[in-house]
This record gives C-alpha cells, sequence and structure tokens, in this order.
C-alpha cells in the first residue's frame, strides 16, 4: 500500500502539489487526471523521488520513502518504474539493449558492461517486449521505431526493472488513437497480467475511464476528486 500523507510541493512561492492525501491499493490502476500544470507530473516525480517534497510524507509498506537516501532510495527508484510522454530511449541503441538497460540495478557491477548481459536478461527483455507484440523489432534501433512502439519498449524496459508500480508520465499524450490504444493496451496488461500497481497521468477522462479502476481529480495541486471511473460527472 501506498499512502500519501499532506504532500506539498512548492517552486518559488506556488504549490504545484498542495496537500495531497491519497491511498493507492496494491494492484490497482489509477489514473490521475487534469489540465496542464494541475500538478499531475510533479507529484509521479515525488512519489519516485525525482523531485523531493516541500512537506508531507509517502509511505510504502509503512516506510517513509521521502527520507531513503542511497542505496535505500536507489532500491525505491527501481521499485517504482516511470515512463514518460518522450518514451526517453536511448535513440542510437537497438532495442534490446534499451529493455536490457532495466535490468542494471539488478545486476552486479562488473556485468554491467553492456555486452555482458546472461542469458536469463536476454530472455527476460525478449519476453517483456513480446508481451508488447515488439519482439521482432529487437535488434532495430531504438529511433527508428513509431512513437507508439517507443513507448511500448519504455514500458517493456519498465517491466524488466520487476516493479511494483509503475508510474507513467501522460504516456499517450503525444500518440495517435490507435497508438493510444496500444500503449494503453500494454498498460492493463502490465497492471493484470503481473499485478504490478499503475498510477497513469492522463489529459483524457474517456481514456481514464476505459482503462482506470480509480481516477485521482487534481486541480491547481490539490485533489479534487478521487473515486471510481463513473462516479466523476464533471470536467476537473
Ligand atoms: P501537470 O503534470 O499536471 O501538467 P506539473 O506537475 O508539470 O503539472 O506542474 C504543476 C505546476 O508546477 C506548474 O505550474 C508548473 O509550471 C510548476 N512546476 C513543475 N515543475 C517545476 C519546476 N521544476 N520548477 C518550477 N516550477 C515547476
Ligand atoms: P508536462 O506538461 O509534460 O507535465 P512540463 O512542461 O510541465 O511537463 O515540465 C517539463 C519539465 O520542466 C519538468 O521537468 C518540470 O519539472 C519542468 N518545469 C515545468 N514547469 C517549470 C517551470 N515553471 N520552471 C522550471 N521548470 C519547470
Amino acid at each position: 500500500m501506498l499512502v500519501i500523507e499532506d504532500l506539498t510541493r512548492q517552486y518559488g512561492g506556488r504549490r504545484a502539489v498542495d496537500g495531497v492525501s491519497l491511498q493507492i491499493e496494491p494492484g490497482s490502476f489509477v489514473g490521475v487526471i487534469g489540465r496542464s500544470g494541475a500538478g499531475k507530473s510533479t507529484l509521479l516525480r515525488l512519489i519516485n523521488r525525482l523531485a523531493d517534497p516541500s512537506s508531507g510524507r509517502i509511505l510504502h509498506d509503512g516506510r517513509d520513502v521521502t527520507r531513503l537516501r542511497g542505496r535505500a532510495l536507489r532500491d525505491w527508484r527501481t521499485r517504482c518504474a516511470m515512463i514518460f510522454q518522450q518514451f526517453n530511449l536511448v535513440g542510437r541503441l537497438d532495442v534490446m539493449t534499451n529493455v536490457l538497460m532495466g535490468r542494471l540495478s539488478h545486476v552486479p557491477s562488473y556485468r554491467s558492461l553492456l555486452r555482458q548481459w546472461s542469458e536469463e536478461d536476454r530472455a527476460m527483455a525478449l519476453a517483456a517486449l513480446e508481451s508488447f507484440d515488439m519482439g521482432e523489432f529487437a535488434g532495430q534501433r531504438a529511433d527508428g521505431l513509431s512513437g507508439g512502439q517507443q513507448q511500448r519498449v519504455a514500458i517493456a524496459r519498465a517491466l524488466v526493472q520487476e516493479p511494483e508500480i509503475l508510474l507513467a508520465d501522460e504516456p499517450v499524450a503525444s500518440l495517435d488513437p490507435r497508438n493510444t490504444r496500444l500503449v494503453m493496451d500494454a498498460l492493463a496488461e502490465v497492471n493484470r497480467r503481473y499485478g504490478i500497481t499503475v498510477l497513469c497521468n492522463l489529459h483524457s477522462l474517456d481514456l481514464a475511464r476505459a482503462y482506470c479502476d480509480r481516477l485521482v481529480g487534481l486541480s491547481a495541486g490539490r485533489v479534487v476528486f478521487e473515486g471510481g471511473p463513473f462516479d466523476l460527472t464533471e470536467d476537473v
């Protein structure tokens, strides 16, 4: 269980996230919706510690992750993988190598030279790609793929981290409707088949309703709605 308690992040005088309290059930698929600037991205970045809160706590199974340092912080970041609107693959490397990057935190450092991956790591990376119909692209350069394909590679990379939580920051914002569906289906697969909690920032309420089992509405950094996908009637 992830428990967020009165979380605030200020930038200058403005609160990007303002007193947010939430409970995220393990295995749930939670959509965070709200307009641009509502604080969605900051909330996800606070959870995996790409940003630090001004005040408040984030408890994971009772432990305050906002205080983690060093090795414990690296472990936490492995346990909550993140994907981004712009995919963040290494374009000039092949797809397989990009996915293997997700294994880096699991291998002893002497093996992290990229050519020395174990058969197990390679098999896991290929299986992840195949889960999202991307197996045939394993040997291709990442920057030759379409946006939707790149995002599915990024999801495979996140999956081989063996996370408990996947944080998805506007994962479909730059995709056309068909690729949007393919990427959201991949996130649904991550959630259902692997039991990974998914926390996904979305602009579209329709999409959130179609895929999420719980919705959080943010406006000006505050939670203005929390409930089932069809409990929300008006725009956030
Ligand atoms: P959303 O993801 O909902 O679009 P963000 O979390 O990106 O919202 O931003 C919330 C508010 O915080 C915005 O006003 C944004 O400009 C501000 N903000 C976010 N990150 C920073 C930062 N690193 N420095 C200053 N302001 C920031
Ligand atoms: P998105 O709309 O996809 O959430 P943003 O454009 O708000 O992303 O932010 C992109 C990056 O710029 C993030 O790292 C965010 O923290 C940073 N950022 C956002 N707003 C500001 C700001 N006003 N000043 C400085 N950095 C910002």
